[in-house]
């Protein structure tokens, strides 16, 4: 039996607010245990909880780059459950009006087709706090208890892990760009419920569907929904019914494993939550939320591609990270020529911090700098290697590269007959190596070439050597 493969993801994004969603608790990762705790997160009898209204903005923010409608009217619930990790007894969330509703990931499918994962919505609540097993005794940490949570719920659109996998990136990369998250899967800002089921291919009905529960890895995941698709497959194809249960995976047997047959929301005894007045948002104000909004990376990477010039590839690589692709904007806008500026930023800058260590924007080289030592070198009064040797020193020092070419007397040597002087005493003094050109060895120009770049200290033009070098041969 041929089977299709569904795939739903409930994905929570911790928002980088600086303090909790209830209480004015900081939220900074690895502090001492129970150091960011309050009677409000604690849950103490009395403690009443305030809305961060940064968090209301950061998922509004979200959920305009996911091309949601922003709900006008948007209420609190509270979900009832015991568990360890969460003081009070009960979870501050939303049921059954969210704050965003709608909207899409655009990935690519399978066949290398566009397609579009479709958002059911996204709602706010609070994280809880973390269990610390030692050696014959477990703690709690309250710290993360009450940091604010967006849980994106996507519709059952994805139809292979890999598919998953492209979705989660793209909407890692777009809450990164919409400024409302870190998405440090390390850290655990971005945690996934994986929602599985297989069906015969052909039918229309979904099959019934395993989560599988917090998940804060990509490759967990893959291997987890490949592991749980072969297991539903077996199960089927042997004949047994799937319960719908919720599994757990297990990182070291790598198998997922049953934690509990799935609960109905009537279980959690939902109701809305008392202390805490329901969010109107006005058009007006939803506006001029949505005036900070940065454009979306996928719409990005085609823009560049279109205004610059530069490959598809390129555009991935510069748009990943939407300071770099700042940076090469500005430095293609300002030298004129965008492929030339990619291959700059792509090639020589990473290389500068992937061997410093230094980030982009720790480092005194700015768009204008590079900008302008492009442009000495499109105009050829300096050439390839004289500018591939300032950068490093423009990456810690900073300068005008202008200035320093005239100062050092850095400019190109185009100059035909200087060049020529060079080509003539480098020929002389190495009669061997010309005599093995002349025996058809060709491959010793390139020594005659670094010879007569040598004698002008590296200023001659590189072309122009070439040239009157073949001309003597
Ligand atoms: P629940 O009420 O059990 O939480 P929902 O209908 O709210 O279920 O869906 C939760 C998540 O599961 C969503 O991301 C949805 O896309 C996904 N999902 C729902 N049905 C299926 C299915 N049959 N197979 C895979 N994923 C599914
Ligand atoms: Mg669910
Ligand atoms: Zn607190």
């Amino acid at each position: 039996m041929e089977y299709e493969v569904v795939i739903g993801l409930e994905t929570h994004v911790q928002l980088k607010t600086k303090t909790k969603m209830f209480c004015g608790c900081g939220t900074t990762f690895g502090a001492q245990p129970n150091s960011h705790v309050c009677p409000v997160c604690l849950g103490y009898p009395g403690a009443l909880p305030s809305m961060n209204k940064e968090a209301i903005r950061y998922t509004v923010m979200a959920g305009l780059m996911l091309g949601c409608r922003i709900a006008e009217y948007a209420k609190f619930d509270r979900k009832n459950y015991f568990y360890p990790d969460s003081a009070k007894n009960y979870q501050i969330t939303q049921l059954d009006y969210p704050l965003c509703i709608g909207g899409g990931v655009e990935i690519t499918g399978e066949e290398g087709e566009k397609k579009t994962i479709r958002i059911h919505h996204i709602h706010l609540e609070e994280d809880v706090g973390k269990l610390v097993h030692r050696a014959g005794a477990s703690g709690v940490d309250y710290n993360r208890a009450g940091t604010p949570l967006m849980e994106i719920v996507s519709e059952p659109d994805m139809r292979s892990p890999d598919e998953a996998i492209a979705y989660l990136n793209a909407l890692r990369e777009m809450m990164i760009y919409a400024g409302v998250s870190e998405c440090n899967l390390e850290e655990g800002n971005m945690r996934s419920d994986v929602n599985v089921s297989i069906r015969p291919k052909g039918q229309k009905e979904y099959g019934t569907k395993i989560e599988i529960k917090n998940m804060n890895t990509f490759s967990g995941i893959y291997a987890a929904l490949q592991y749980e698709i072969e297991r539903q497959k077996a199960a089927l194809n042997a004949g047994q019914a799937l319960r719908q249960e919720t599994r757990r995976w297990d990182t070291e047997l790598f198998e997922t494993q049953v934690m509990r047959s799935k609960e109905n929301a009537d279980d959690y005894r939902y109701f809305p939550e008392p202390d805490l007045m329901p969010i109107s948002l006005t058009q007006e104000q939803i506006a001029t939320w949505a005036k900070d909004l940065p454009e979306a990376p996928a719409k990005r990477r085609e823009r560049m591609i279109a205004e610059y010039g530069i490959p598809e590839y390129d555009a991935g690589v510069l748009s990943a990270d939407r300071a770099l692709a700042d940076f090469f904007e500005a430095v293609a806008k300002h030298c004129g020529n965008g492929k030339l500026a990619s291959n700059w930023v792509m090639a020589e800058v990473l290389a500068l911090t992937a061997k410093t260590g230094v980030e982009l924007s720790a480092s005194a080289l700015t768009a204008e700098m590079l900008g302008e030592l492009l442009k000495l070198l499109e105009s050829k009064t300096i050439n390839g290697p004289t500018a591939k040797a300032l950068l490093p020193e423009l990456f810690e020092k900073g300068g005008n590269p202008a200035d320093i070419v005239k100062e050092r007397g850095l400019g190109q040597v185009s100059d035909t007959s200087a060049i020529e002087a060079f080509v003539d005493a480098v020929i002389e003094a190495n009669p061997k190596v010309v005599a093995e050109i002349k025996a058809g060895k060709m491959a010793a120009m390139g020594f005659l070439v670094g010879q007569v770049m040598k004698q002008s200290k590296g200023k001659a033009s590189p072309q122009i050597v070439q040239e009157l070098l073949k001309k003597k041969f």
